[in-house]
């Protein structure tokens, strides 16, 4: 038992030493910063599908392996390039990241009943909780996100059967200790950090550990 436990976390090592490499490469080929807003932090910065697709080709190359099949194809540049979470986040959600210039003009943000609905619920709960990123202190709505502090936000969510995040959080009277407000940068460079700290950890680790201070000195350094 000792021993299979070993094993795996080994091989899980040993797969994040692989992939951590190859997007350290992929970063360098793709030029470093983020294409919208300039972001340089490498723990920030994700590839994007620059004409969209990005779901369907996943599914054909299949989720984890895209670095590897950049790479394997030399490095496209066509429909490829380099943003950061928060930019790349929402021009999935809204066609375009809002520091397009035309994004208002883009967006026409209320299109349907339950979409306006939903978004009044989320300023609602974004506002509870402090209306800014936790950690870095962005308060544009629009890059906010709400994060479940102990990481089981997936497990929480099918526990409950939550569709909607954020109505349930109004529903149950904004529950405090659970959550907190994190932009798209912050909140997946925390699950990334999350997946690159010992997996005996992962559940209890909290926003405030080692692993975040040296994240934060990081950011403060640039
Ligand atoms: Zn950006
Ligand atoms: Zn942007
Ligand atoms: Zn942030």
């Amino acid at each position: 038992m000792e021993m299979n436990q070993d094993i795996l976390i080994r091989k899980r090592i040993n797969g994040r030493k692989f992939y951590s490499r190859l997007k350290k490469e992929i970063i360098q080929v793709y030029g470093c910063i983020c294409q919208c807003c300039g972001e340089s932090n490498p723990t920030l910065l994700t590839i994007d599908h620059i004409n969209g697709g990005g779901d369907k080709h996943r599914k054909e190359v299949g989720s984890h392996v895209l670095y590897p099949w950049l790479k394997k194809n030399g490095y496209p540049k066509d429909n490829f390039q380099l943003l950061c979470w928060n930019c790349n986040c929402t021009k999935g959600h809204f066609g375009c990241c809002p520091h397009d210039p035309d994004f208002e003009i883009k967006n026409t943000i209320s299109k349907t009943n339950d979409a306006f609905r939903k978004r009044k619920n989320k300023i609602e709960v974004i506002d509870h909780y402090g209306g800014k990123c936790f950690n870095c202190g962005i308060n544009n709505i629009l890059f906010l996100t709400i994060h479940h502090i102990n990481n089981d936000g997936a497990q929480h969510r099918r526990e409950m059967k939550i569709r909607d995040i954020y109505q349930w959080v109004k529903r149950n009277n904004f529950p405090e200790d659970m959550f907190q407000i994190l932009c798209y940068n912050c909140n997946c460079s925390k699950s990334i950090l999350f997946k690159n700290t010992d997996i005996n950890r992962s559940k209890t680790l909290v926003w405030g550990g080692t692993d975040e201070s040296a994240y934060r000195d990081s950011r403060i350094a640039r």
